[in-house]
């Protein structure tokens, strides 16, 4: 059968006004809330805690990086990204942490989305690990030598987010702005409180004994905030396992500073350093990062966490 010349010529056009109009059907779809609340994507558990806090029953904060997952390393699968098609607000920490998943995000073309970067106009630290010639050379095509991007782990710089988190949600949502700037000014008044109690803590280690030696290059600014001294990184930078000899290197360094206690993180594997701190005689305890999971639910049970095993590892 020959189809007619004019049906021929008219099929391609009514398909694409058959798509024209599907278009605005699958944008509602796709931005539809059916629990009313506005979606928020984010890359980290830490972060869907804080937003949570300031967005209460009015949002839904989901994160791209699993519960324990590592964000610097971490590959988004196709479903992640379909879940992050209906946001409405994405806040990403910035300064290489969560790249990936925003570069997956950014290329979704979400319209209207309002997007913030939770470092933006904080002084960050220098990432020592950008002096790494493997990350010297990463440099040019991305941003990992822009600064260390854990500044969460200082209260302090906890409370700048928040207020970046609450500004985001009322721009994205004005009609609750009044809510966000209640549940900030509240949660900000804890981490204040639970700031006064750690530097308390933290006080009471002896200060030749404030040595750090931690899995991952994540505890700067924590130390810089409670007078610690980071002196020791088993990864020098993310996804490398560290060589024989930088291993050899560390328990060295564990005997020589007369290092009580090293930190593992729950999102790594701790073979290396328990072997090291093995050689070296010394303890491990765990510090809590850039991920959450089922014993430490939130970012003030993370800090209260790290808090008292700091305390109990180095006093
Ligand atoms: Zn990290």
């Amino acid at each position: 059968m020959r189809l007619p010349v004019w049906l021929l010529r008219a099929a391609p056009f009514a398909l694409l006004v058959t798509l024209v109009a599907l278009v605005p059907l699958a944008l509602r779809g796709a931005n539809a809330q059916p629990s009313g609340r506005l979606p928020v994507v984010t890359s980290t558990t830490v972060f869907v805690d804080m937003i949570e806090r300031v967005g209460g029953d009015r949002v839904e904060a989901f994160s791209m990086v699993p519960s324990g997952a590592d964000p610097h390393t971490f590959q988004p699968t196709p479903q992640d990204v379909q879940r992050a098609s209906r946001a409405r607000v994405a806040i990403w920490n910035g300064l290489g942490l969560d790249e990936t998943v925003e570069e997956a995000v950014v290329e979704l073309g979400i319209p209207k989305l309002v997007t913030v970067t939770l470092s933006a106009g904080i002084e960050p630290i220098a990432d020592e690990a950008a002096d790494d010639e493997d990350l010297a050379e990463n440099a040019e095509g991305h941003g990992h030598a822009e600064g260390n991007p854990h500044l969460w782990l200082d209260p302090t710089l906890a409370m700048r987010y928040v207020e970046q988190i609450r500004d985001a949600l009322a721009e994205a949502d004005p009609a609750n702005a009044a809510t966000y700037q209640l549940n900030a000014d509240r949660y900000q008044a804890e981490l204040a409180e639970l700031d006064a109690f750690a530097l308390g803590e933290i006080a009471t280690i002896p200060p030749e004994r404030r040595k750090l030696v931690t899995f991952h290059n994540a505890f700067p600014y924590l130390a810089r905030h409670f007078g610690l001294e980071v002196v020791g990184v088993v990864l020098t930078s993310p996804g490398r396992e560290p060589s024989a000899g930088e291993i050899a290197e560390l328990v060295t360094r564990l005997r020589e500073q007369q290092i009580p206690t090293v930190y593992k993180e729950p999102q790594f594997n701790a073979r290396i350093l328990e072997l090291a701190a093995r050689d070296a005689g010394v303890q491990v305890k765990s510090l809590y990062s850039d991920a959450l999971d089922q014993q430490v639910q939130s970012y003030v049970d993370l800090m209260r966490h790290n808090v008292t095993a700091l305390v109990e590892g180095l006093r």
